[in-house]
């Protein structure tokens, strides 16, 4: 499956995703049926979430290692990304991108 880039950046250059440590994870359940994005899937069999989809994951967002009473997901470093972000000049497409939907709502 061909996900969207993320502010023009193909997502399979960003490393961003959960990682599950299958030693904590109970097979509660949460995170496979909380993430919107249906990054995880779950192993009936073994009573454990893995992660089906990891670039389906949203850039950034931690929800999932937030809500596991477990502790059992971990994701790269935020600081990583923020530079990883800087260096990609992210900042500089979203203005762009800002631009772009001003036009649009002007002309709505
Ligand atoms: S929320 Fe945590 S413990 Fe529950 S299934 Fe997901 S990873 Fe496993
Ligand atoms: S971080 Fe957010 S989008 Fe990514 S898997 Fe967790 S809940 Fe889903």
């Amino acid at each position: 499956m061909t996900l969207p880039a993320w502010h023009s950046i193909p997502r399979e250059n960003i490393e961003w995703h959960p990682v599950i440590d299958v030693e904590k994870c109970t097979g509660c359940g949460v995170c496979f049926t909380s993430c919107g994005k249906k990054v995880y899937g779950f192993d009936f069999g073994l009573k454990k979430a893995v992660v089906s989809q990891p670039q389906a994951c949203m850039v950034g967002c931690i929800t999932c290692a937030n809500t596991c009473l477990f502790d059992a997901i971990s994701f790269p470093s935020v600081e990583g990304l923020r530079q990883f972000m800087r260096k990609q000049k992210v900042l500089v497409t979203v203005k762009q991108e800002l631009a772009t939907i001003r036009v649009q709502q002007l002309q709505a």
